[in-house]
């Protein structure tokens, strides 16, 4: 390799040795420090991405928001949601599994969060559905909507161990809520309950890089006002509220550019109409749970390591977990994923699990670029597209393993904790999920008997 910058070497223990990291960084690139993922509920990409024509359920064409700020860096064009359920749908988009619900979430290395946290980030999360108790307990701490009522909010703060100045700076976004809607109603009001949830986030954010610059974070977002207005009101005002969030977002937009803050902006499911008048709009029932408009969700990368484009090809919401965690250059390590990582990234990263005692080297034309002993390597900045060599030596000999980098790349020289071991797991895990769900179902068969 010609062009070696610098080689940085970063090194985290966590858990004492058990699972101490380096992180190896050759050439200079442009990781991002932290992460917002924000998710809209309920909101459709048929109704603004350029490529798409929405219909009604009575196949009327229906006329799309004039939006301006949801389309630009990295955009996924044709992303489903298989299960357009509110729940269901927020745990596939942490946990990377097509059939996670709100209990996978707890188990242990099922999210991204497990992930982010070994990394030694912290979960800071602003939410307002999507909530569920597993999810809010993946936090370090939680503003959240306890009942999701626009009319009489309830927000409590879950706090595990927060950054210090958090948690009294959740509080005062908290009691900030009803200004936010005194005195307002109908569309105004679910925009204003939108926006609040915003500027808190931004607000929280700006807080951590001001009191807290050098500690990562993943800043979950979730705002309910669209979901809620295209349940509740007709398509006209679900429009409205879309083309209100396109300048809500802008300051949250802002903060990440300017931060080095990578920006996921995704949905749980759309929503669909039955005709253009229609005064109420849905997406979990049958009526409307097998239409495109439901299925269809927008995923929206800004971050300085991805290249900024339109990504044809077909992609599942489960594919959104690993890309956040490659995005972020951390290993895909959850343990029920079925998703795939999204290549979005302008580099690559091999990520490698060793035992400790091991010296792990890669070599690029003969040349060593680095050596390590750790339980867990991350190379990262390796140009795509390019052919390396990872050995790994101990007291049993030297492994070798060609890597051609196409994309990212996880390799395992650790005996105890093989590929087949992480497989057997998941396969008893997958086992159990049924087991528990079949009792459920004899259960509810029961009750309805
Ligand atoms: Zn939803």
């Amino acid at each position: 390799m010609k062009k070696i910058l610098f080689i940085i070497l970063s090194y985290l223990s966590i858990y004492g040795s058990a699972l101490a990291i380096s992180e190896i960084t050759l050439n200079e690139i442009k990781r991002p420090q932290s992460a917002i993922l924000f998710i809209v509920d309920g909101f459709g990409s048929s109704y603004f991405y350029p490529e798409f024509s929405p219909s009604a359920l009575d196949g009327s064409l229906l006329f799309k928001a004039n939006t301006n700020n949801f389309t630009f860096g990295t955009r996924i064009e044709d992303i489903r949601t298989s299960h357009p359920v509110t729940g269901i749908a927020h745990s596939v988009i942490v946990t990377g599994f097509s059939d996670a619900n709100e209990e996978t979430v707890g188990y242990p290395d099922a999210t991204i969060f497990d992930i982010t946290k070994q990394h030694g980030f912290v979960n800071i999360a602003v939410m307002e559905t999507g909530d569920s108790m597993n999810m809010r307990n993946e936090q370090d701490i939680i503003l959240f909507a306890e009942n999701n009522s626009i009319d009489e909010p309830l927000m409590p703060i879950q706090s595990k161990i927060a950054p210090e100045g958090v948690y009294d700076f959740m509080y005062e976004w908290k009691m900030k809520l009803p200004a936010y809607l005194d005195g307002k109603k109908g569309v105004d009001k679910y925009s204003a309950y939108n926006r609040w949830c915003i500027d808190a986030a931004n607000a929280a954010a700006l807080d951590m890089i001001k009191k807290h610059p050098s500690q990562r974070f993943l800043l979950t977002v979730n705002i309910a006002g669209i979901d809620s207005g295209g349940h509740n009101m007709g398509y006209d005002d679900y429009i409205g509220l879309i083309e209100s969030l396109d300048s809500d977002i802008y300051p949250l937009y802002k903060t990440a550019l300017e931060n080095n803050i990578a920006f996921f902006l995704t949905a749980d499911h759309g929503m669909s109409f039955s005709a253009i008048n229609a005064r109420r709009g849905g997406h979990s029932s049958d009526k409307y749970s097998t239409q495109l408009e439901s299925l269809r969700i927008p995923l929206v990368i800004l971050s300085p390591n991805t290249a900024p484009g339109i990504i044809g090809g077909e992609f599942h919401q489960e594919d959104i977990a690993p890309t956040l965690l490659s995005v972020l250059d951390l290993p895909d390590h959850l343990l029920y994923a079925d998703g795939n990582v999204i290549n979005v990234k302008n580099y690559a990263t091999i990520f490698v699990k060793a035992d400790p005692s091991y010296q792990v080297s890669l070599w690029n034309n003969g040349k060593k670029l680095s050596e390590r002993s750790d339980s867990e390597l991350i190379f990262a900045g390796l140009p795509l597209d390019s052919s390396y060599t990872l050995k790994a030596t101990g007291k049993d000999g030297t492994f070798e393993e060609k890597v051609s980098l196409d994309s990212d790349k996880h390799f395992n020289f650790n005996k105890t904790d093989s590929a087949v071991n992480i497989s057997n797991r998941k396969l008893i895990t997958i086992i159990l999920i049924l087991i528990v769900n079949i009792t459920g179902l004899i259960i509810i068969r029961r009750i309805k008997d």
